[in-house]
């Protein structure tokens, strides 16, 4: 089955407009979509709650940025009524985070003799949920990365950026926000954050004891090896499966969205509940 359970817009950090998105999705003959931008529901504003667009059921999703410890982990949330009066409280603060963050980022660039980062990283997220791709390509636009990949090691990487308290929201209340609008908090890519078995492990145990129900099994590109070993974890924390691209744009390694993922034997995907 084709799907994409994870993708970004222009909303947030993503480089096509919701509709663009949304139309490249359909080209694709996803059956199964959503797209989960960083802490805003703006893309569905302009894309519409119709749960169908034409053969594509669409779910309602988003991706939280939350303090695990003292780190930061990404919790998808998939499936909240519309109105969702909490979700939507929590992401208003979680954009004046993100905006007091970038004032933070382009006073420290500012330091370091690189003027206008906050103007324009806040020009390249448009009205969107800014974040510090947008800085990354402002610096590329700039001359002041060669890449972006360059940009972030340099700049604005979680080293780079030590120095800027990031204050999201807890990883209980996350998946608070989530789960008290009726949806399904689901912890994003677990391979990405680097951390030890041991640590991923206790991740999962106070997310599961918080209230979250699914783990990315597939996201991106992975060897299989990977998802095997993720497999075995969401089975041994009882989870259900899911599965995305994260995409972010056409220049990724996954041109368009949408996925055929193939799940390790014995787990029930996210998906058989819709
Ligand atoms: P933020 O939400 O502002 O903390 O930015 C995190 C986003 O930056 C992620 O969702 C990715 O899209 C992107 N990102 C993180 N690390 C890198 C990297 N090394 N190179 C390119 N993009 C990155
Ligand atoms: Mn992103
Ligand atoms: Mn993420
Ligand atoms: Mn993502």
């Amino acid at each position: 089955m084709k799907l994409d359970l994870h993708t970004h817009s222009a909303a947030s950090d993503g480089l096509l407009t919701p509709r663009e998105l949304l139309a490249q999705a359909l080209a694709a003959d996803v059956e199964l979509f959503s797209i989960t931008d960083h802490d805003t529901l703006a893309a569905y504003d302009e894309i519409g709650r119709a749960p169908m667009q034409g053969r594509t059921r669409i779910i309602a999703g988003v991706e939280l940025s939350a303090d695990w410890r003292g780190r930061v982990v990404h919790i998808l949330g998939y499936g909240f009524s519309w109105d969702a009066p909490a979700l939507r409280a929590g992401l208003t603060l979680q954009r004046e985070r993100r905006e007091a963050r970038a004032w933070a980022i382009g006073e420290r660039l500012r330091k370091k003799g690189i003027e206008g980062a906050f103007d324009g990283a806040r020009t390249l997220a448009g009205g969107g949920s800014i974040g510090r791709p947008h800085f990354a390509r402002h610096l590329v636009a700039t001359g002041a990365a060669r890449s972006v990949d360059e940009a972030f090691t340099r700049w604005l990487n979680d080293r780079a950026t030590a120095g800027i308290a990031q204050q999201w929201a807890t990883l209980a209340e996350a998946v608070e926000w989530i789960a008290s609008d009726g949806g399904s908090a689901v912890l994003a890519h677990p391979a990405k954050y680097s951390f030890t078995q041991t640590r991923l492990r206790e991740l999962l145990a106070d997310f599961a004891a918080a209230g979250g129900q699914g783990m990315e099994v597939v996201c991106g590109r992975q060897p299989p090896e990977a998802t095997l070993e993720l497999g075995r974890t969401c089975a041994r924390f009882g989870l259900l499966a899911s599965a995305g691209s994260d995409f972010h744009g056409p220049e990724s390694w996954a041109p368009a969205p949408g996925i055929t993922p193939v799940l390790p034997a014995g787990l029930t995907p996210l998906w058989a509940q819709w």
